[in-house]
């Protein structure tokens, strides 16, 4: 794996750094937990689409493009980070919003990421759920293309290959990270989405053959489905870092115990490890991923997946913006 290899343009804060967590770790009795901080990656307010999205800008800027388009739920933290990005770099946005959750009262079509993305100055449209959003985009792409722009189309999530070698490259940075400090990881857990993610992680890991398992917390789809998305990215990704093997289906695992009653609804679980990690650690996670990702993580400590005298690192995805769209969600221990 040579990474140097891909075009690529700085848009983070890297390396992100990697800590423990003490009084999470005190707390959950089980294994050493760490963080890393991928929610610290520095474009407006941080996530792990930064990672992809420097390789996916510098793929559009090589093809000439003005214009990036993407899509994503109505609180997309892709989206945003997408927008940030084309900001940066003098290009503009425009975004499809798809209304996937549509119960959580007035804020959730404002607040939240969608200001961000108002202060951003993205260009976007709501749609209602059930479309081929990917096809959606790709629409957009060619009706602005008949405009006369130069639209280059992410797809969601900014997940597939090109944009995978984002966490093919976190891969190596954090086993570095590991080594410099003579840490050995036993396991990643993390929120997995659109796949991207997971998907990058594997291949990197599998790159060098570094024996960590990567455990992911769906926060859609099904376990089988989850799987066979990441697997099937994972592979991708690796016949683009032009690996000589390919990682086997036995080295992506995934829960979907964690997911409630769908994208974006919340859970007790989820709720109970956001105000955890605020109040133990002063650290934010989100309602959709790395809220529902962090009850994964306490649920398999529960379960003893994950052991005392392993040492756990959770990727913190970042998100915390859309906090401020589930407002009602923690009004709760507010003093009478
Ligand atoms: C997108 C996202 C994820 C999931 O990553 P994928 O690559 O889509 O699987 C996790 N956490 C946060 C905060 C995200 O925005």
């Amino acid at each position: 794996m040579h990474l140097a290899r891909f075009n690529r343009v700085s848009l983070g804060h890297f390396p992100t750094p990697l800590e423990r967590m003490d009084n999470l770790t005190r707390r959950l009795g089980g294994p050493d937990i760490y963080l890393k901080r991928d929610d610290c990656t520095g474009l407006a307010t941080g996530g792990n689409k930064t990672r992809k999205l420097e390789f996916l800008v510098a793929d559009a800027l090589a093809q000439g493009a003005d214009t990036l388009v993407t899509q994503g739920a109505t609180q997309s933290n892709h989206v945003r980070q997408t927008a940030a990005a084309a900001r940066r770099l003098g290009l503009e946005c425009h975004a499809l919003l798809e209304r996937r959750v549509t119960n959580m009262g007035g804020g959730y079509e404002s607040a939240g990421n969608v200001l961000l993305d108002d202060l951003l100055g993205c260009i976007y449209e709501f749609r209602d759920e059930g479309l081929d959003m990917n096809a959606e985009a790709e629409a957009l792409g060619a009706d602005l293309r008949a405009r006369g722009r130069k639209p280059y189309v992410i797809p969601g999530g900014g997940s597939n290959p090109i944009g995978a070698l984002g966490y093919a490259r976190c891969a190596a940075e954090l086993v570095q990270q590991a080594d410099d400090r003579g840490l050995k990881i036993d396991k990643l857990v993390h929120a997995t989405g659109s796949a991207g993610t997971q998907a990058g992680l594997v291949a990197g890991l599998h790159a060098m053959s570094a024996p960590i398992d990567v455990l992911g917390i769906s926060v859609r789809a099904a376990r089988d489905k989850q799987i066979q998305n990441v697997h099937k990215l994972a592979c991708e990704t690796a016949e683009l870092l032009g690996l000589t093997s390919m990682p086997a289906r036995e080295q992506v695992v995934a829960f979907d115990e964690y997911v409630g009653p769908g994208y974006g609804q919340p859970t007790p679980e989820m709720v109970a490890a956001i105000q955890l990690l605020a109040s133990e650690e002063g650290i934010f996670l989100d309602p959709v991923y790395s809220g529902k990702g962090m009850a994964g993580l306490i649920g398999l400590v529960r379960d003893g997946v994950l052991k005392q005298g392993e040492n756990v690192v959770f990727i913190h995805t970042g998100g915390s913006a859309a906090l401020f769209a589930y407002r009602d969600l923690f009004s709760r221990q507010r003093a009478a």
